[in-house]
């Protein structure tokens, strides 16, 4: 845990969130600003500041986060489809750096991203 990391807060329970979705090792719960009618971040329970660090110390965390979000889609039913989104680092558009997967979904999204 980072004691200043605001999703390891919200892992350690001290900051409320909407959870939707547990595993041992992994979090789902809805944003608090969404971007689609179904907006959930999914995030692994230990700190990893990205996606590059996520997968130089543990890939099967990395399998476990993917496989949780897809969990996640069938719970919300977006059986017509959804998107997964990591972004990462100041050019990818990450704002929070603990590691954390977008399920988007509930209406059809748009190609290219911004
Ligand atoms: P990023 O910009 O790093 O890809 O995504 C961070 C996400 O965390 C944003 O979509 C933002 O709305 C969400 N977020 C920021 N603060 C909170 C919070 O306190 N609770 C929840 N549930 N989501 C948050
Ligand atoms: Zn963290």
């Amino acid at each position: 845990m980072s004691g200043d990391c605001l999703f390891c807060r919200i892992v350690a329970g001290e900051l409320p969130a909407t959870v939707v979705h547990e595993t041992d090792r992994v979090l789902a719960f809805r944003d608090i600003a969404p971007q689609a009618p179904v907006h959930v971040v999914v995030v692994p329970k230990a700190h990893h500041a990205d996606v590059s660090a996520l997968a130089a110390a543990d890939e099967h965390l990395a399998g476990e986060l993917l496989a949780a979000a897809a969990d996640v889609a069938r719970l919300e039913h977006l059986d017509h489809g959804y998107r997964l989104v990591v972004n990462t680092g100041t050019d990818g558009g990450q704002t929070v750096f603990h590691v954390h997967v977008h399920l988007l979904g509930g209406r059809g999204l748009t190609w290219p991203p911004g």
